[in-house]
């Protein structure tokens, strides 16, 4: 196969990949093994001379992505061997970002944030906002700082 030749990639892809009760189509194929995390991850598939990612074939073969490029291809399901065209979309890294952020995988600072740890709302009354711009929780912050001064006194 060339990477051209979209038809033939895309009928590949769909039959070495089968549908999950979630909308997902997972891949089959062989998948990329990733050493810091101990698991695998994106599907992978060889073409021509080299190894291509098999959700950014995909997105190549219906979104007119080009491989060559540095953006990234994000998956809505978040579902890494998935290549079900309608659940990628192409992004910037900082879209990566932004949407590990949605999805609540990084943590603090961001905007999307609406609650802290213990769950108090992170808006109106509550919402203390440091120097650096870090949102914060005004009831966890005396809550410390009343545990401070007790332990403080206790001594
Ligand atoms: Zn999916
Ligand atoms: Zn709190």
């Amino acid at each position: 196969m060339e990477l051209f030749e979209k038809d033939k990639i895309y009928s590949f892809l769909l039959e070495n990949s089968h549908k999950s009760e979630s909308g997902c189509r997972l891949w089959d194929g062989s998948r990329i093994w990733n050493n810091r995390s101990k698991r695998y991850t994106y599907g992978q598939l060889h073409v021509g001379y080299r190894m291509y990612m098999v959700h950014r074939l995909m997105a190549h073969c219906k979104l007119e992505f080009d491989l060559g490029s540095k953006l990234q291809v994000c998956h809505s399901c978040d579902v890494e061997n998935c290549i079900e065209e309608t659940h990628l979309f192409i992004g910037s890294g900082k879209d990566n970002m932004r949407d590990a952020a949605n999805k609540g995988r990084i943590r603090n600072g961001y905007s999307s944030v609406t609650h802290c740890k213990s769950g108090h709302p992170l808006s109106g009354d509550n919402l203390y906002t440091t120097p650096s711009g870090y949102r914060d929780c005004k009831t966890c912050r005396r809550d410390a700082y009343t545990r401070y001064k007790a332990k403080k006194n206790g001594k």
